[in-house]
């Protein structure tokens, strides 16, 4: 990695200003001077600061401040109009205007007492503190935007020189067992910022999973980090090197990406609908290996329908009975086959483009004079003369009279 800490760019609170879209920019400048009568000592932290370092646009703006975020909150929003949300068991707040959110938390420590337990917090800590809590060296960073410490960086990890240099490293060597989804979070954030993790790093990822740490962790927030991981802008890459850890298979082994799997979701850009991603890992597996690993999940309906239908996809041949499965499968599930599929797939669309045009010989005007009862036969008539058509049984409007004599008229009601 050619970076070099020269290379980062200057972070200092009017540079991040900048960074910032207009929207955000009047969070941030309304929030600094609320501050200014209360002398509350506000941090940009983790993200922003991060982005701002290697010179990216800062999406989302992170606030930590020292005291109870709530009142700062509602100050904020009484400037710009905006809405507040406060949850005060946590020490957080929320700024909203135009779509756009400003979160404010107070600093803290967390205690975690088993394996992916939510943790204990503790508020009224030291920003170092608070950093000490985080996941990556490159997230525990932060920027004083006020009070005479302003534009003061505070780095207790080296998290800038690991961000020069390329680094993805893990604060402690429990950080895993703290939270084995900080696996996940890793494989987004070494794709997105093509980061390599340190040796010490690679040693706890490969302890958390052979202690199968991830067992502990609901499904609930296994599908919000699938989901996450699908919305990166390189999903592919990050799903790539979910699997060379062995966090995909950790998660539920049918996971695990295919070779087919692996190539379909390479160099395609995201955000990635979930449902999408879900469908290209697991149409290839036998049905209740699927149903096992979007059980574990905790996949939606949606997402699991999409990977079912996937699987359907994938089976189906050029035949009129799957063609008819094939017109029902989501969005989803056909892009999914095709991916992973593209050939063979092209064959399936076109035969369903020949499939959908196909009509019947004969009207169901015609098929009445020729004495077919009203009623389920009539139906049954109609999509037999479309079948035999596709299957080129049927070639003529003649022949497909004589079929319809055979076939669905008896002896006297023939005209
Ligand atoms: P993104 O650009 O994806 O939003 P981010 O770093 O802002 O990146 P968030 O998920 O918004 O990520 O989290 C904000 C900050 O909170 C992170 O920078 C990190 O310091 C901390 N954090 C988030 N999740 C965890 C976690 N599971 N364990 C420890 N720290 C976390
Ligand atoms: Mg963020």
């Amino acid at each position: 990695m050619s970076r070099t800490a020269n290379t980062l760019t200057r972070i200092s609170p009017s540079a991040l200003r900048r960074a910032l879209d207009p929207v955000s920019r009047r969070l941030l400048d309304a929030a600094v001077q609320a501050t200014e009568a209360t002398g509350t000592l506000l941090w940009a932290v983790g993200g922003p600061v991060r982005d701002l370092a290697l010179g990216r646009p800062v999406r989302d703006l992170d606030l930590a401040t020292a005291t109870d975020p709530a009142p700062l909150a509602e100050a904020i929003a009484a400037r710009l109009g905006a809405t507040v949300h406060t949850e005060p068991r946590f020490g957080t707040a929320s700024v909203v205007i135009d779509g756009h959110r400003l979160d404010l938390a107070a600093t803290r420590t967390e205690h975690y007492v088993r394996v992916a337990a939510l943790p204990s917090v503790r508020l009224s800590a030291t920003i170092e503190a608070d950093l000490a809590r985080r996941d990556f060296t490159v997230n525990a960073v932060a920027l004083a935007v006020t009070g005479s410490g302003r534009g003061q960086v505070i780095d207790p990890f080296g998290g800038l020189d690991d961000l020069a240099a390329g680094r993805l490293r893990i604060l402690h060597s429990v950080s895993y067992h703290d939270d084995p989804t900080r696996l996940w979070r890793a494989g987004r954030l070494a794709a997105r910022l093509r980061l390599l993790p340190t040796s010490e790093t690679v040693t706890a990822q490969a302890l958390a999973i052979a202690f199968r740490y991830f067992d502990a962790v609901s499904p609930r927030r296994l599908w919000r980090e699938f989901a996450l991981a699908a919305a990166e802008p390189r999903p592919g890459a990050a799903f790539a090197l979910l699997h060379a850890w062995g966090v995909l298979a950790a998660t539920h082994p049918s996971l695990a990406l295919t070779s087919e799997a692996s190539r379909a979701l390479a160099y395609r850009r995201g955000p990635l609908d979930p449902a999408l991603v879900l469908a290209v890992l697991l149409a290839q597996r036998p049905d209740e290996e699927r149903a096992a690993a979007i059980a574990r999940l905790g996949a939606p309906r949606s997402a699991a329908r999409a990977a079912e239908d996937a699987a359907r996809v994938l089976a189906a041949a050029p035949d009129p009975d799957s063609l008819d499965t094939l017109t029902a499968a989501t969005t989803d599930a056909r892009l999914a086959a095709l991916w992973l599929d593209p050939a063979r797939q092209r064959d399936l669309q076109s035969a369903l483009r020949r499939w959908e045009r196909t009509r019947p010989h004969l009207t169901p005007v015609v098929l009445r004079a020729l004495g077919v009862p009203l009623g389920p036969a009539l139906g049954r008539a109609l999509a037999e003369l479309r079948r035999e058509r596709y299957l080129a049984n049927v070639r003529s409007a003649a022949t497909a009279r004589n079929h319809i004599r055979a076939r669905f008229v008896s002896e006297g009601t023939s005209r």
